[in-house]
C-alpha cells in the first residue's frame, strides 16, 4: 500500500471552505444552522459524493459519509470533527480533521485499499457552544451524554429552540433516533490542531492524545449590601466584590494545591452590581471553570471552592450561591486507537509526542461509546480561535497521512 495525500488539493479545499464566512477573510464566523453554515456542510458533502462515501444526515444534522467496507454489518472505524467557527475564528479548527479525514480516505482509495470495516467521516453539529450555549451538541447526543429530551430544552441566543432551528434547516425525525446503538463503532479517531503552543515548543511534529481533560463550569452569585462609597463605613459594610475576590483567590490556591499540571482553573467574568464608582457592590457574578484528566481531582478543587464559599459567605455576611451549569466527566482514550496512531507514526519515520487535550472536543463524547482517540498537528504560536489561527500545509499532510495509516490498521 503506497499512501500519499494531496497535499495541493487539500489545502485548497481548506482556503475554499474558509470562504464560507460571515466575516471579513481572513476571519472565519460559521455558526451552526446559519445559511453560510448549511451552503458549507452542502459543499464538502458534495466532496465526500465525488469521493464515492454514501452520505446521510441525522435529526441534529450530524453528518456521515461512510465508504463501505467489505464486512459492510461490522462496527465502522469513525473519523471527523466540526466545521462550525466561532465570531472571527481562524480556518482550521475543526476544519482539518474534517477535510483531513475525507483526504485520508481519498489516500487510501488511491492507494488500492480495500477496508473490512467502513470508514466513516463525521461532521459534527455545533462543536462550538456559540449558539446553544452548550459545546458538542452533535455528538452529546450522538453518545446519549445528552438526552434527546434536554437537547429540546436548549433555546439559542434568541431564544429559539434547537427544535424550531433544526427543523427549520429541514432536518426532520425525532431527536430520540440520534443516540447510536453501542458497538455502531470499532474506534474513533480525531484529527485536530493544538490549539496549544506545545507541539512547536517542543519541536515535535505530531501530538498522540492519551486522556481529554473535562471542565466544569459554574456560575456563583454573590450579593452582600451595596450603599454610598462614602457614606458606609468600613465595620459595616458586605461588599460583594471584596467576597468574590477571597473566591477567586481560594479557587486559584486549590488549583495549585492539587501538584497536577493538569489542574486548571479560571474565573473568566466577573460582572459587579451597580457596577459605579461611588457605590458599594452589592452583587457579583462569577464564571468559574475548572478543568481536569481527573474527575477525582477536580473533585476536589470544587469542594474547596464551596468550603470557601461556606467560609467567606458566613465571615462576611453576604448570600453566595452556586449553580452548577455544565460537569462533563473527563476520558481516557482508547488503548487500541493509541496504538494504531503510534504505529502509524512510527511506520513514517515521525516523531510524536504523547499528550493530554486540555480542550474538549467530540472525541470526549465518542469516547463513552467507542475507543477513541486524536491526533494533534502543531498550530502557529499556540493560536487558535482567531483570524491568525494557522497550520503549515506540511503539518497538515503529515497529520492526513498518518491518520489514514492509522484508520487503515483499525479498519483492516
Ligand atoms: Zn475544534
Amino acid at each position: 500500500m503506497k499512501l500519499a495525500i494531496d497535499q495541493q488539493k487539500l489545502v485548497s479545499e481548506i482556503e475554499t471552505l474558509a470562504t464560507f464566512s460571515d466575516a471579513q477573510a481572513p476571519a472565519v464566523t460559521r455558526v451552526v444552522f446559519t445559511e453560510t453554515e448549511r451552503k458549507a456542510r452542502d459543499w464538502v458533502k458534495d466532496r465526500c459524493e465525488d469521493a464515492g462515501l454514501v452520505i446521510w444526515d441525522d435529526a441534529i444534522g450530524n453528518t456521515f459519509a461512510r465508504w463501505v467496507g467489505s464486512d459492510p454489518h461490522a462496527p465502522a472505524v469513525g473519523t471527523g470533527s466540526h466545521i462550525d467557527a466561532i465570531p472571527n475564528a481562524g480556518k482550521y479548527d475543526g476544519v482539518v480533521g474534517v477535510l483531513g479525514g475525507l483526504e485520508a480516505i481519498r489516500a487510501l482509495q488511491r492507494s488500492g485499499f480495500h477496508p473490512k470495516h467502513s470508514i466513516e467521516l463525521l461532521i459534527f453539529t455545533s462543536e462550538e457552544p456559540t449558539r446553544f450555549g452548550i459545546g458538542c451538541l452533535g455528538s452529546r447526543l450522538l453518545s446519549g451524554t445528552l438526552s434527546a429530551e434536554a437537547a429540546r430544552k436548549l433555546t439559542d441566543n434568541d431564544g429559539v429552540s434547537v427544535e424550531d432551528v433544526r427543523r427549520k434547516a429541514g432536518l426532520a425525525g425525532e431527536l430520540e433516533k440520534v443516540k447510536l446503538h453501542p458497538g455502531a463503532y470499532k474506534a474513533f479517531v480525531e484529527l485536530h490542531i493544538e490549539q496549544g503552543p506545545i507541539l512547536e515548543r517542543e519541536g515535535k511534529p505530531l501530538g498522540v492524545v492519551e486522556r481529554i481533560a473535562a471542565p466544569a463550569s459554574l456560575r456563583i452569585t454573590v450579593e452582600g449590601s451595596g450603599g454610598h462609597a462614602g457614606g458606609v463605613l468600613m465595620p459595616d459594610r458586605h461588599d460583594a466584590l471584596c467576597a468574590a475576590a477571597e473566591l477567586i483567590l481560594a479557587l486559584e490556591h486549590a488549583a495549585r494545591s492539587t501538584g497536577a499540571i493538569d489542574t486548571v482553573a479560571t474565573v473568566g467574568i466577573c460582572d459587579v452590581f451597580p457596577g459605579a464608582v461611588n457605590s458599594i457592590p452589592a452583587k457579583v457574578r462569577l464564571s468559574v471553570d475548572v478543568r481536569d484528566t481527573s474527575l477525582q481531582r477536580r473533585g476536589e478543587v470544587l469542594r474547596a471552592l464551596d468550603e470557601a464559599c461556606r467560609a467567606t459567605s458566613e465571615d462576611r455576611e453576604v448570600a453566595i450561591q452556586t449553580e452548577v451549569l455544565n460537569a462533563d466527566a473527563p476520558a481516557e482514550c482508547g488503548p487500541p486507537v493509541i496504538a494504531a496512531l503510534s504505529a502509524a507514526c512510527e511506520k513514517h519515520g515521525f516523531s510524536f509526542l504523547p499528550m493530554t487535550s486540555r480542550a474538549y472536543h467530540d472525541s470526549l463524547f465518542m469516547s463513552r461509546i467507542a475507543p477513541a482517540a486524536m491526533l494533534f498537528i502543531p498550530c502557529r504560536n499556540g493560536y487558535s480561535h482567531r483570524p491568525d489561527e494557522y497550520a503549515s500545509p506540511e503539518d497538515i499532510s503529515r497529520g492526513a497521512l498518518v491518520l489514514a495509516e492509522a484508520l487503515a490498521m483499525l479498519a483492516e
